[in-house]
């Protein structure tokens, strides 16, 4: 599906946006991917999407920085001479008591998940508009822009405020033919649930409220990315799709 197509995908060294990233590969694309710094997982996913026969670039950037996020865009499109997909899915999520939240760590997270896909987009539909050429946009969000989540406020402030920024792009990018999607996943086997998943009766307790009673894989997020980002999504676009095993809206037995 995504032949001749590039996708940059940030935050893509581990994780769901690795997945993404070898998923698109897969299925053709050339891939730019992202990270802070480029380590030996970034190098090993560049021979995996080698291996594949696509091209891959690692572009090293913080994208919770608003110039660096601009940057990252502007010379994704350079690598190849062109960008067709950009996969949001760099975030980060802290856990702490509402009172007791830091401007420091309330700052780290809002840039990180709100401001930097904000400006991230921004340079992506400026390059779309400039260069009349079509666009889509797939952001990682999160169940938890629908469904609260105790302790993490900002982190749901932030994914709420990303429901509200891709339905509004939705109409305002439309008549320059960029849709913009978001990605909820529940509760996926990453990195980031490490300690969730080290501890066997918190895990039990989350996967209580999951009707299919597991936790996913970073490749089922991938899947759905793979199709908002292809063209068999051609007229969906402001919508948010749910990778979640039912949480969002599962009932309890009482
Ligand atoms: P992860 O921590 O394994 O991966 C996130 C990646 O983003 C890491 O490689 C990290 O280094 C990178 N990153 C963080 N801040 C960055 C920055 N400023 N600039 C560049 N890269 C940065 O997490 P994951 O589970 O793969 O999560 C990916 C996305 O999915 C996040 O947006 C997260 O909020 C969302 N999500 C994850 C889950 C889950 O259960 N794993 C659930 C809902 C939503």
């Amino acid at each position: 599906r995504f032949k001749d197509k590039v996708a940059l995908v940030t935050g893509s060294s581990q994780g769901i946006g690795a997945a993404c990233a070898l998923r698109m590969a897969s299925e053709g694309a050339d891939i730019i991917l992202n990270g802070r710094t480029l380590d030996e997982r970034g190098e090993k996913l560049i021979n995996q999407i080698n291996e594949m026969g696509r091209k891959a670039t690692f572009l090293v950037a913080d994208i919770s920085l608003t110039q660096n996020v601009i940057n990252l865009v502007n010379d994704a499109v350079k690598v190849y001479g062109k960008l067709d997909i950009l996969v949001n899915n760099a975030g980060v999520e802290k856990n702490h008591n509402f009172w007791e939240v830091t401007e420091e760590e309330y700052d780290l997270v809002m840039d990180t998940n709100l401001k930097g896909l904000f400006f991230g987009i921004q340079a992506f539909a400026k390059y779309c508009m400039d260069h009349k050429t079509p666009g889509t946009v797939v952001n990682m969000s999160s169940v938890h822009e629908e469904i609260i989540f105790p302790h993490f406020a900002a982190y749901c402030a932030s994914k709420g405020g990303l429901k509200m920024l891709t339905r509004n792009l939705a109409t305002e990018l439309a008549p320059f033919n960029i849709r913009i999607n978001n990605v909820a996943p529940g509760a996926i086997a990453t990195p980031i649930n490490k300690s969730l998943m080290d501890n066997k009766e918190q895990l039990n307790n989350v996967l209580k409220n999951i009707p299919m009673k597991k936790l996913g894989a970073p490749e089922d997020v991938a899947a759905v990315v793979a199709f908002l980002a292809s063209d068999d999504a051609r007229y969906v676009t402001g919508s948010t799709y749910f990778v979640d095993g039912g949480l969002t809206y599962h009932y309890e037995e009482q």
